[in-house]
């Protein structure tokens, strides 16, 4: 954790007993909660794990906050995570590595990697994590612990730095899927300052959760079981996938979306894109850090972003500008875009035949700390299977499918846009047949 909230969390149990002296309580009345730094908590510093916000306090909290501290949570901490959500390993967070509480040599995964391993360490019995390409998921599945991307514009961003606009979304990290349909019954929701919110009715998720798989149909996309890919991951995933049709799904292993492969690209010029305009805000005036060793007002621009930012995100900004100027933004952004409908439509046509898409959340088990963090390329391979999730928009969800040499595998299970319940729903089902989710590591 960057920050623990210690004297915020006593003042929100007393309120949580106030409140549980009434009717007026929800499921997360009293439970403690930890939120990724990148959300605005009022009064409480937001760091983004970056020196650029190493000092923020916001002034306001992230709509996310307000509805959690609407229903009694206790804020425990706000959690470490990759610099500005822009990493897989939490590395690139510029206060400190996490480790992964399995194997204390390995990466938790990232970027919210604070959050999946306070809930895997069970340091908090939930936590709040954002994910633009992954960051959710990916962790979650490094750590053994459900994670949840749910579809853009379910969830507001009202008060979650921004990374990438069009990609960003929060979602709960939870230890089950009965957690998690609670803690989105809470979070989901139209919110008139997002802008891209939808106005959508939210079901109760919890309602769903008891039925079996009869009558659904999963495919398996092929392209998923990538080249490069740990045997040991491809052996758990069909092993899960064989539950899923025990427990009465028609699983179809012949699907094929095949311009999957274009997605890193495509997401490695949209995300950086968005990034760079989005983080021109940092400029020494405002708010964050700020270099003053200067009269001039150029200078200090530009030594508080020499200074302020870490290489990965120095390193998404010029890849964005450079995609985004003049003479370039055709044959870069244009054509990615180009590419994102194309992923978009595919996955649209796959929803007519099925209710759900599984595949690995990650092609590898959790790595060594170190091990990718001079090969950016290497980093970026290990979203493959997540990314393409996040250009489509669409909704998923990673949980525990099975451990190798004591590491934990996760699956993601997919579903259409606003059908949150149905992937909740397989993802409860093989819960409620397998223990993957209960064992917790010993530390
Ligand atoms: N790992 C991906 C990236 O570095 C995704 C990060 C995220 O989802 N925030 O961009």
């Amino acid at each position: 954790m960057v920050t623990i909230t210690d004297e915020l969390a006593l003042a929100q149990a007393r309120k949580a007993d106030e409140l549980m002296a009434t009717s007026n309580t929800n499921p997360l009345t009293g439970i403690p909660v930890v939120i990724k730094d990148n959300m605005c908590t009022k009064g409480i510093p937001t760091t983004c794990s970056s020196r650029m916000l190493e000092n923020f306090v916001p002034p306001y909290d992230a709509t996310v906050v307000e509805k959690l501290n609407g229903c009694g949570a206790v804020v425990v901490g706000k959690t470490n995570m990759d610099e500005f959500a822009m990493g897989s390993s939490t590395e690139h967070s510029a206060l400190f590595t996490t480790h992964n509480p399995w194997d204390l040599s390995r990466v938790p995964g990232g970027s919210s990697g604070g959050s999946a391993v306070a809930v895997a360490a069970s340091e908090a019995i939930y936590a709040l994590g954002s994910d633009t390409g992954g960051s959710i998921r990916q962790p979650a599945g490094f750590c053994s612990v459900t994670g949840l991307k749910p579809t853009y514009g379910r969830v507001s961003r009202y008060g979650l730095v921004a990374f990438a606009s069009s990609l960003d979304q929060i979602g709960p990290l939870t230890q089950d899927v009965t957690d998690c349909a609670l803690v989105l019954n809470v979070l989901a929701g139209y919110d008139p300052r997002d802008s891209t919110s939808v106005p959508y009715p939210t079901p109760d998720y919890t309602q769903i959760l008891a039925a079996d798989l009869k009558g659904l149909r999963i495919g398996i996309p092929k392209e998923y079981f990538v080249e490069g890919m740990q045997a040991e991951v491809e052996i758990a995933i069909k092993a899960a996938i064989g539950k899923l049709e025990e427990l009465g799904a028609t699983i179809d292993y012949e699907v094929t979306l095949p311009h999957t492969p274009y997605a890193l690209a495509a997401y490695y010029i949209i995300a950086p894109s968005e990034a760079s305009a989005n983080l021109a805000r940092y400029d020494g005036v405002k708010y964050g850090f700020s270099y003053l060793e200067t009269g001039s007002m150029w200078e200090a621009m530009e030594k508080t972003r020499q200074y302020g930012f870490g290489a990965e995100v120095k390193r998404r900004i010029m890849l964005g500008t450079y995609a985004l100027s003049a003479g370039y933004y055709e044959a870069w952004y244009l054509k990615a875009q180009k590419v994102r409908t194309l992923i978009r439509r595919e996955f649209d046509q796959a929803f007519a035949k099925f209710d759900a898409l599984v595949t690995p959340t990650s092609p590898t088990l959790p790595f060594k700390i170190g091990e990718k963090i001079d090969d950016p390329l290497q980093m970026y391979l290990s979203d493959v299977c997540t990314l393409p999730i996040n250009i489509a928009g669409v909704p998923a969800i990673s949980i525990p499918a099975g451990f190798a040499d004591g590491l934990p595998i996760g699956m993601q299970i997919i579903g259409k846009p606003f059908s949150e319940e149905t992937i909740l729903k397989i993802a409860h089902a093989y819960q409620q047949a397998t223990d993957w989710h209960k064992r917790r590591p010993e530390i």
